[in-house]
């Protein structure tokens, strides 16, 4: 069976080529599309040591929303350009490891759906049950394949593409003492939203100090940022959400920080901008218009470059203990509504 034709593939497949010898590439799994079967790749460039923490960049897990595949693969190729010249990128790359899987739902981008090749959504996937009532359907349903957010069969092994990035995630950051993760995604809302754990319950996580600690660097260096950045749960809750399974098993170690973060990229305003948009598949969920991508393109790439920086220089703002229980009471009342007594983390 000849493989089918994805331009975006292909592009992440040349950019692979070019660097060939500067990051290592392989083939984490093949995704089914129809009867042929199209590649995963994950791609890892900087430091192996464990010792040093990590990132990783996901993107294209819902196959409609290619944009996060764009933004993912537009990122991977400025840095691998600037190896070639860029000094001190190579001195970042010493303390640094980076993950990218920018396309793992090559078969939903190929057929133009959020689910993969079997109609099954991937962020709906992972053995996590919400602890409290999710939206019909939206928070993830086993009615049918033929419904959107379809979670797959009860009691299935996770569906290929979704085991690829927890066996990705398992092996290059959670071993580390510190990493950060940034899965990037569009559709929901007029803003562009910056999301962490959890998804399945509104309850904080363990590090809500952490990522607060996060957000303020982020909004000191990039004091006029446009983001979001908020608890997925006050958006919605779902069921098997992979970022939460992927969470909930780094914290089974007390000292390990990891932070997965999404990017949701408000795409109603692209819409609101082309209404004619409303009436194509993809125009909810992606920019249209060229130059109207272009600024999407290029408006996350200091966010993400700003992530590998903060990975790469953890130890120098990662809160103390007293410190953590300044940034968890600031946490607590802006995202949680709560009043709480300092030195409660
Ligand atoms: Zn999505």
């Amino acid at each position: 069976m000849p493989r089918p034709e994805l331009p975006l593939l292909s592009d992440l497949e040349q950019l692979i080529r070019r660097a060939a010898g500067q990051v290592d590439a392989r083939v984490v799994c093949e995704a089914q599309a129809g009867l042929a079967r199209l590649p995963v790749y994950a791609i890892t460039l900087g430091n192996p040591d464990p010792a040093v923490p990590a990132i990783g960049f996901f993107g294209g897990v819902h196959g409609l929303e290619r944009i996060g595949a764009e933004v993912v693969i537009e990122y991977l190729r400025s840095l691998i350009t600037r190896l070639r010249w860029d000094g001190l990128l190579h001195r970042q790359l010493e303390s640094l490891r980076m993950v990218f899987m920018p396309l793992v739902n090559p078969a939903g981008v190929w057929r133009g759906t959020r689910a993969n090749g079997r109609g099954v959504d991937l962020m709906r996937n992972a053995p996590v049950e919400a602890l409290e009532q999710v939206p019909f359907l939206l928070g993830g349903q086993r009615l049918t394949r033929w419904l959107p957010w379809y979670r797959g069969p009860r009691g299935a092994a996770m569906e290929a593409e979704s085991a690829a990035l927890c066996e990705v995630v398992e092996r290059e950051l959670l071993p580390r003492r510190f990493s950060l993760s940034l899965d990037c995604h569009s559709g929901f809302g007029l803003r562009d939203r910056i999301w962490f754990p959890f998804a399945h319950t509104a309850e904080p996580i363990r590090h809500l100090p952490e990522v607060h600690a996060l957000k303020e660097i982020f909004d000191q260096a990039h004091a006029h940022h446009s983001y979001v950045f908020e608890p997925q749960s006050l958006s919605y809750l779902t069921h098997g959400d992979l970022w939460d399974y992927l969470y909930l098993r780094a914290s089974s170690a007390p000292d390990r920080v990891f932070l997965p973060l999404t990017l949701e990229m408000g795409s109603w305003l692209w819409v609101k901008k082309n209404p004619r948009q409303l009436f194509s598949r993809h125009g909810m969920f992606n920019p249209g218009k060229a130059h109207r991508q272009q600024r999407v393109l290029r408006r996350h790439m200091a966010w993400l470059d700003f992530m590998a920086r903060a990975a790469a220089s953890c130890a120098l703002w990662l809160p103390d203990p007293a410190a953590r229980a300044h940034h968890y009471e600031i946490a607590m009342r802006d995202w949680y509504g709560a009043h709480t007594a300092a030195g409660a983390a």
